[in-house]
């Protein structure tokens, strides 16, 4: 399978998908298995993850977390 981007080679792993929830906050879904590129880092899920990825954040104020991350934030003034 082929980059959609750029064209590199994707490869299969579990990785961790980043999704916006509507307050702008992030919410990290992991041990998904997809596609990544070793050149880029564009993703591609799977169709029935993407769509269960979909189907929690339809309902994102009945998600109930397994775990929380500190996420470090540096915002650059200039
Ligand atoms: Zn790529």
């Amino acid at each position: 399978m082929k980059c959609f981007e750029c064209g590199g080679e994707m490869l299969e792993m579990h990785g961790s998908v980043r999704m916006t929830k509507k307050d702008g906050s992030l919410i990290i879904f992991k041990g998904i298995p997809l596609y990544q590129c070793r050149q880029c880092g564009e993703q591609y899920i799977p169709g029935k993850w993407a769509e269960n990825i979909g189907g929690i954040m339809r309902d994102e104020n009945a998600i109930s977390p397994d775990e929380i991350m500190t996420v470090p934030v540096i915002a650059l003034h200039g």
